[in-house]
């Protein structure tokens, strides 16, 4: 059976008047693009697809672990064992409870490079990411492309959501002009989370997602919303109508120094582990997996499904995957990160 507004599935919300036969029909016809798939971005899929988004695109670059399972949507323990990237687990989850939605997962790094590949043709984009790098970059193609998105954060007990719809709310950097110093903003890693956090962030930027695609804009929260659940309080910032600021060098001047690629930086501390992602100069191209298996199988224990292969060399564990990135484990240190990259995969 195709989509259909008239889907029982979908009945409860049509009689919700605000949304009703005409703002399902919307909600199916649409694409979303959901950037990150842990914590907030496992919660926000599911979501998106039992409430009828048509077409769903999903872009993360890990693969699924036992350390995610405390606090990820959907995902299972057999996931974890088969190492399977996570937006990969995910659809055929989501195509279990719901096979008429278009789900399509991308295995990859969102950059620079890959920005517009992935993000082309979203009516709506969100960030279920966990770094500030990501989400400078779709705040730069967000607002260089017209596209409303929303901003979601977890750690520890809180979180952090704002949508962002251009030339209409104040944008990321309207809201915070720079990104924190490295090191300096508390991550997963270093403080925790509980699951609540994240499922309470996650529902309110689907309620906003919900209203934008259904045609209900004016009901749209124009705030940076916070939440903090242990002890409990909320914080609404940015006064009663907050308003783009003229002097942003993104929505104002229009200078996109993520999208350029000029604030890209080569090697990510990750967060949740002690491991760096590092991105080789002009990966993708000419990559060739397979080889990297033979050559490092010779000396060293590998195992290899259909997307990544994983290495064990002394000390570290190497996660490669065919666009020719690689997880480092075992090092939060970038640049031992990019050495044992160069030694092991070769530059
Ligand atoms: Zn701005």
């Amino acid at each position: 059976m195709s989509a259909s507004p008239e889907d029982p599935r979908y009945s409860r919300q049509v009689l919700f008047r605000p949304i009703g036969d005409k703002g399902q029909r919307r909600l199916l016809d649409s694409t979303v693009a959901l950037v990150g798939c842990g914590a907030l971005g496992a919660s926000l899929a599911e979501q998106l697809v039992r409430v009828g988004v048509g077409r769903l695109v999903l872009v993360d670059r890990d693969v699924v672990e036992e350390s995610n399972l405390g606090r990820q949507a959907l995902y299972t323990a057999q996931d974890a064992a088969d190492g399977l990237p996570k937006v990969v687990a995910l659809a055929g989850h989501l195509r279990a409870f719901n096979p008429d939605i278009d789900v399509d997962p991308r295995v990859s790094d969102l950059n620079a490079s890959t920005v517009r590949e992935h993000l082309s043709g979203a009516d709506l984009v969100l960030d279920g990411t966990d770094n500030f790098d990501t989400r400078y970059l779709l705040n730069d193609w967000c607002v260089s492309e017209n596209v409303p998105w929303i901003y979601g954060a977890c750690v520890a007990s809180r979180g952090l959501t704002a949508v962002i719809v251009p030339g209409e709310t104040p944008c990321l950097r309207c809201l915070f002009p720079e990104p924190p110093a490295a090191g300096s903003a508390e991550t997963c890693d270093t403080s925790g989370i509980i699951a609540p956090a994240a499922t309470m962030i996650a529902s309110l930027q689907v309620a906003e997602a919900l209203k934008i695609l259904t045609g209900n804009g004016d009901a749209v929260r124009r705030t940076l919303f916070s939440i903090e659940l242990w002890p409990f309080r909320v914080f609404e910032m940015g006064g009663e109508d907050p308003q783009p600021r003229p002097d942003c060098p993104c929505c104002g001047d229009r200078t996109f120094a993520w999208l350029d690629g000029t604030e890209r930086t080569r090697a990510l501390t990750y967060c949740g582990r002690d491991a760096v992602q590092v991105v080789p100069t002009g990966a993708a191209r000419g990559f060739d997996l397979d080889a990297v298996e033979t050559r490092l199988s010779a000396s060293f224990a590998c195992r290899r499904n259909d997307y990544v292969l994983k290495v064990e060399v002394p000390g570290y564990v190497l996660t490669v995957f065919d666009d020719g990135r690689a997880l480092v484990s075992g090092t939060g240190d970038a640049d031992e990160a990019r050495s044992l990259y160069d030694r092991y995969v070769g530059s």
